[in-house]
């Protein structure tokens, strides 16, 4: 590179470093904030800044607020974010209902649509994400940002490869390479356990936390662990695989070759599984009984069954809390984090989960540790990895917020 190339370069680099700044300024404050005001707070000179605030306004990322109240002379124009001019596209392929959703940029869910698509593996599974994501194309109001796309399995997020997700018979498949193909715009791909610890930190209970851990417990258990407020991935992308942690010895086998994995005991399908042998083993028990009623899911029959100290109940609950406490412990030891957020079906179990969990974690760290730790269920809806999605794409592509 010449001189004067590389005097260009660094031109460049500022000049869009500048712009993240004043683009960053502008979206911390929702009601607007006047140019000169923007001056004063990133230390740019206001002439900089107008040129700025002026290319954003061309871009359609930015519009003219209104003006503040006078403080004697011409009252200062405020200018803000203009949310609904681009949208982000969020794509949940990790469970066996798909979701997909078209959110503005300041993360609110604009459109959301639910694909029930049962247990599709291989290509049929890809199939019904491009059709998920056509339709919401087809409904976009305004140009799509970019595609966020959360997925079962083990990701290499830069690449966007999906090295291998079990449940969806996918092995290095090039999901993002397959996304931009198809629809030209940046495309996104991260495991979903951590694009629910991201949607934790922008838009739940760890947005006090600068580090965190969030562990999805369903078909199968990921964790996300979020350090001084960035995802952290691991040397090979598989940080927080804590589904496949051996916590029984010589357990029962689990489709990664293992015995007594996590996953094995403790996913909502060995849950299920637990609840229909405790009903063959005891026909007339209370949890039969509620399970028989409910009709919906046996989880939260559990979960009722609980409530009313149902002894069988009680004891599957306080033994998978002790198999998630074995994980847990393990979590905080090493990380010494103090926000633990479960995620998940699970949630319809209720505090006697935690509070078995939180037992075991006493067990197993020092005291002072366990003592400093929360841990909670995740108050996030069943959009969480949508949302998440959406603040990676935010975030990667204007550096929000
Ligand atoms: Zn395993």
């Amino acid at each position: 590179m010449s001189m004067s190339q590389h005097r260009k370069a660094t031109r460049q680099h500022t000049k869009e470093h500048n712009m993240r700044l004043v683009l960053k300024t502008i979206f911390a404050h929702e009601k607007g904030v006047s140019r000169a005001d923007i001056a004063r707070l990133t230390g740019l000179t206001r002439a900089t800044v107008s040129e700025i605030v002026g290319e954003l306004v061309e871009q359609g990322l930015v519009e003219e607020k209104g003006v503040a109240p006078s403080m004697g002379g011409k009252p200062p124009i405020l200018v803000g974010i203009a949310q609904n001019n681009r949208l982000i596209l969020s794509v949940d392929v990790s469970n066996d209902e798909y979701r997909g959703a078209l959110v503005n940029l300041r993360g609110e869910i604009v459109l959301e649509t639910v694909l029930p698509v049962g247990h599709l593996q291989g290509d049929k599974a890809l199939e019904a994400a491009f059709a998920l994501t056509d339709d919401l194309i087809a409904k976009a109001s305004a140009p799509v940002l970019g595609l966020g796309i959360s997925t079962p399995g083990l990701i290499d997020p830069q690449e966007g490869v999906v090295y291998q997700a079990v449940n969806r018979g996918w092995v290095d498949l090039p999901l993002k390479r397959l996304f931009v193909e198809r629809y030209g715009t940046p495309v996104f791909v991260a495991n979903d356990s951590h694009m629910i610890a991201l949607a934790e930190l922008s838009f739940g209970d760890g947005q006090t936390c600068s580090n965190l851990v969030a562990i999805k417990v369903s078909e199968g258990i990921g964790t996300g662990i979020v350090l001084n407020r960035q995802l952290f991935f691991g040397d090979g992308f598989g940080a927080g695989e804590i589904g496949h942690l051996v916590v029984v010895e010589n357990g029962a086998p689990c489709t990664c070759g293992n015995r007594g994995c996590l996953e094995v005991v403790a996913s909502t399908r060995a849950i299920e599984q637990q609840i229909q042998e405790a009903i063959r083993q005891v026909p007339d028990s209370l949890l039969a009984a509620l399970v028989a009623s409910s009709g919906s899911s046996s989880l939260s029959a559990l979960g009722e069954a609980v409530r009313q100290s149902d002894p069988i109940a009680l004891e599957m609950v306080s033994a998978l809390g002790r198999h998630l406490g074995v994980a847990v412990a393990a979590l905080i030891s090493v990380l010494n984090i103090h926000c633990i957020f479960f995620y998940g079906p699970i949630r319809q179990l209720g505090t006697s989960l935690l509070e078995a969990v939180q037992a075991e974690v006493r067990r197993r760290v020092l005291r002072r540790m366990a003592n400093a730790t929360r841990i909670v269920f995740s108050a996030l809806g069943e959009d969480a990895s949508l949302l998440g999605a959406s603040a990676l794409v935010l975030s990667q592509v204007l550096g929000l917020p």
